[in-house]
Formats: C-alpha cells, structure tokens, sequence
C-alpha cells in the first residue's frame, strides 16, 4: 500500500483538467442543397424555399421548401388514396413487417440521424445518439408489436383505424417525435401527413430515405414542410381525420379552436412548468444529479423539464450549494463534440425568449447565478442559469421559459409542496426524490402531472404512456393507451 502511495506521488499529475475536444465527423452526413416535399413516394418541387441553419454557428445547411394550402392538399390525397388502396386493410402482420424494418434502418443508420439532428437543431451528439435516436427506433419496434394484436388490446371494441392522421411536430426533439406520432398511426392501419418543424426539418426529411429503403408504399407517410402557415393548412385540410400536435400551449388551443364542431379528432400535447420536488431524507448528489438531467438535458427545450425546483427549508442551502457546483462543471459548446452536455439553443428566437424571462426574473428580484462560462461566438447560446430567492408571483416561476434555467423554490410539508406544485396552468410532469416509498405514492396520487418520476426524472420508455392535464393538453402517446388516439371502435 505505502508502495503504491509512493508510486502515485510520483506520477506527474496535471494541474488542468480540461477536456480535449472530441468532435464527431460530420462527413458520415449528406445534406442537398434543396429539398422539395416527400408526397405519394415522389419528391414535389416547391415554388417557394427558405434556409433552414445550423443553430451552433448559423452556417446554412440546405433550402427547404414552404408548402402551401395547395401542396398540402396534394399530401392528404396520396395520404387518402394509399389508406383507400390498401394499406388500411392490410393485414396487421404485414403492417408489422413495415414497422421492423423502419425501426431496423434507423438503428443501422441512428449514427448520421443523430449528427444531423444534432447539426440541425443544436443538441449535444451524446444525447441525440444515446437518447434520441435509440428511442425513435423503440417507439417503432414497440408499434410494429401491437401492429396484429389490436384485437387483444382492446377486447370486443373492434378496433379500425381512423383515417388520414395530419401530424405537427416541434423542434426540440425532431427524431423522437415523429416516431412517436409516425409508429402508432401507421401500427393502427392510418396514413400519414407530417410537419415537421420550420428549424429542424432535415431528419424528418432523411426519413423519406429510410421510407423508400423498407419500401413503405408510396403514400402512406408524407412529409411537407414550411412554418406555421403549413401546419395550419393541415389542420384546416378537409380530408384529415385526426390531428395530433406537440407545441406550444398558445397554438395547442387555436387548433381547438379551429377544429371545434369538424368531427376532426385531436390530440394536443403542450407546454408544461414541471415542480422537481426535493425531501430532506433525498439522497442530495443523486438529487442534484436529476435536477441537472431535469433542466439542462437538451438545453431546457422540454416539455416535461423539471423547470421549478422544490426544496425541503432544512436542506436549501447544502443543496444549492451542490448544484451550484455542479453546475460549473456542465460543458457548454459545440453540439458535435461528444464532450459536450449543453449545446446550442434551437434558434434566434427561442434564445430572445430565454433572455426576455430571464431579464424579467432579474427586474422581479430573484437572485441569478451563472457559473463561469465562455460561449461560442457564433450561433445562439445561453450559460445554464439558476435562480434563486423566487417567489410563486415571478414570471420565472409561472411561464414556461424552454431553455436551461430553473427557479428554485422551498416547502416546509409535503402537503405545502404539492399546493405549491399543482399552483400552475400547466400538468405535464412532475419528480419526487425522497427515501420513502410511502411518500412517493402519497405525492403521486396528489401531484396533477400525467407523469411523476421518483428518484429520477425524464425516464422514458415506448411502452410508457405520455401526456397532460389541464393547459398541458389531452391524449396520451406511447404504451398502449397511445394507439387509442389513433383507433375507431365499433363498440
Ligand atoms: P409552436 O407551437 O409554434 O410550434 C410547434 C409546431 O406547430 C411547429 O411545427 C410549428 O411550425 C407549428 N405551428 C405553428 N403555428 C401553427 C398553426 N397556427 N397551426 C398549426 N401548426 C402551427 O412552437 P414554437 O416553435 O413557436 O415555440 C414557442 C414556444 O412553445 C417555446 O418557447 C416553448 O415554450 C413552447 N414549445 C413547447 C413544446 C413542447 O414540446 N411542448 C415544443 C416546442 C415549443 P413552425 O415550426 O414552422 O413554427
């Protein structure tokens, strides 16, 4: 022993620690120049492009075309003549072939999905390769498991599908949520029209490549892109028999509003302002550990971010003085360096918004840290923030800010922290980190969140339904109450 003390003495220890950059080789990826609209198998011309930018660097990565009304309607006609010419009444076996296929191309090729989502919407690599690309292919392979046995998932209700889905997804996470909008439609015998957002529309559209290499039949999944303009012709298309969004509450409520009386079917998937509750009996590293996933996982863009952070009073100070610590040593950069665990925000807009609310949360008289950090000068980035000192009045503490910054509050009782937790429009998500199982189901049964985590946060898994309450929105995706949505029944 006293050998091997002498021995490390002498080895040379370096006084930094820094890592060395570790950057992924983007040339695994080819991007066009331009790209039209993957409609009925065949790729459309668009009269009219926009450039869609990498957010880390704002280098212009391809034009990508703006659908119109017109282009949509071209998209929802292949949709309903590939579900009118036999895709609805194929057998579920062979819909199931499909789905394996897909889910198995996207594992062989999850490398140059995950660099591009990574270059196109600013994520680290490390989560895009181990997070969002795994589950994208999980989602399919658990859908394409149901895809013949609908019958056995819901007993004599006679189960058929409902038609041509249009589906409007965000940016924060490309891969994952077409997957999880994607797999359970076509599980269900629908066809498909997807929108993927205005910033992140690559993935999506190298999908269509994988669509062609499993020999989907052409029509039953078609993309088109372009901004709000495009979704919102979706949903007013005529031919759509269910629209199913993520996004943002505001717009979540004007397709509602939209669809009231068509006989359209919805699924709205929302904003949320998630309550990450800390008891003073927690294990407080692995607690500060889920407080980090909680909120800077992918920058804050997440809809169940643990974005109020609730603290027991007797523990507050060693607890903020972890994270603070640990918040220093959070790597903030470039998106493709696999050190990376905070890459750049989605877009200029999006980081004017984080600014906006954080300068709020500064006028309102929260206290601010940020940990010392030197940001990239190209492209849009913004140092992990915490606050502390906010009350439940605070803009910080109420608003969904979609970016890496957590307001942490305190309790004194379990039943002060979930008045404090349900004190919000929102119902998405909630975390609960204590020692006793008792407590947690105590929380759970009293906490108005779809999900509530326990020693843990942001878990996910394809046969685990997802989903809100109150203004976080309606339906369920994921398990089996996510095929639901996407089914008639002749009860
Ligand atoms: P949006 O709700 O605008 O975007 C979501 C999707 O809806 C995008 O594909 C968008 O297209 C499309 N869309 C926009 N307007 C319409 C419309 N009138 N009819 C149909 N579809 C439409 O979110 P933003 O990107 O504007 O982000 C704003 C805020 O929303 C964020 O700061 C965040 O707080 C919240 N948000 C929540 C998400 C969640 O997962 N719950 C995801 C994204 C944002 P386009 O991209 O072209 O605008």
């Amino acid at each position: 022993m006293a050998e091997l003390d002498k021995q490390q003495r002498e080895v040379d220890v370096p006084g930094d620690w820094t890592y060395a950059s570790a950057p992924e080789s983007r040339d695994i990826v080819h991007i066009a120049d331009r790209y039209g609209y993957f409609v009925g198998g065949e790729w459309l011309e668009p009269a009219e492009s926009y450039e869609t930018i990498a957010p880390r660097d704002e280098e212009p990565l391809a034009a990508v075309g703006q659908a119109t009304p017109e282009d949509v309607g071209r998209a929802v006609d292949a949709a309903r003549a590939a579900y009118a010419d036999g895709w609805s009444s194929l057998p579920g076996s062979e819909r199931a072939k499909y789905l394996f296929r897909i889910a198995r191309l996207l594992q062989e090729r999850s490398r140059e999905f995950a660099v591009l989502e990574s270059l196109n919407g600013g994520k680290p690599i490390k989560e895009s390769r181990d997070v969002d690309l795994p589950l994208a292919a999980a989602h399919f392979f658990y859908y394409a498991g149901w895809a013949d046995k609908l019958e056995y998932a819901f007993p004599n209700r006679r189960p058929r599908p409902v038609g041509v889905a249009g589906q409007i997804i965000p940016w924060n996470f490309p891969m994952l949520m077409l997957a999880w909008k994607v797999a359970p439609a076509l599980a269900c015998g629908n066809t498909v029209v997807l929108k993927p957002a205005e910033t992140t529309p690559l993935t999506a559209l190298l999908f269509c490549d994988v669509l062609r290499q499993a020999e989907l039949p052409a029509g039953v999944v078609n993309i088109v892109t372009g901004d709000g303009r495009t979704g919102a012709a979706l949903v007013e298309s005529e031919d759509v028999d269910k629209i199913a969004f993520t996004g943002s509450t505001e717009v979540g409520k004007e397709i509602q509003r939209r669809l009231a009386g068509t006989g359209k079917r919805l699924t709205l998937e929302l904003g949320g302002k998630a309550a990450n509750i800390v008891f003073d009996d927690a294990a407080l590293d692995q607690a500060v550990e889920g407080i980090v996933n909680g909120i800077y996982f992918n920058q804050g863009h997440v809809c169940c971010a643990g974005s109020r952070l609730f603290v027991q009073e007797s523990i507050y100070e060693p607890l903020v003085a972890k994270l603070e610590r640990r918040l220093s040593t959070l790597r903030v950069g470039d998106p493709l360096d696999k050190n990376t665990d905070v890459g750049a925000i989605n877009s200029a807009a999006q980081l004017e918004k984080i600014r906006e609310l954080v300068a709020a949360g500064v006028e309102e008289g929260a206290e601010i840290y940020q940990p010392p950090c030197v940001l990239p000068e190209k492209g849009y980035w913004f140092v992990p923030t915490v606050f502390t000192n906010v009350a439940q009045s605070h803009r910080i503490a109420q608003e969904e800010i979609f970016g890496p910054v957590l307001s942490v509050l305190t309790f004194r009782t379990p039943e002060e922290a979930v008045e404090k937790a349900n004190n919000t429009p929102y119902g998405l998500s909630a975390g609960v980190w204590t020692e006793k199982g008792s407590r947690i189901l105590w929380m759970a049964q009293r906490l108005r969140a779809g999900v509530v985590w326990a020693n843990t946060y942001n878990r996910f898994d394809p046969s685990s339904p997802f989903g809100g309450y109150k203004e976080s929105g309606f339906g369920r995706e994921g398990g089996r109450h996510g095929l639901e949505p996407y089914l008639e029944f002749d009860e």
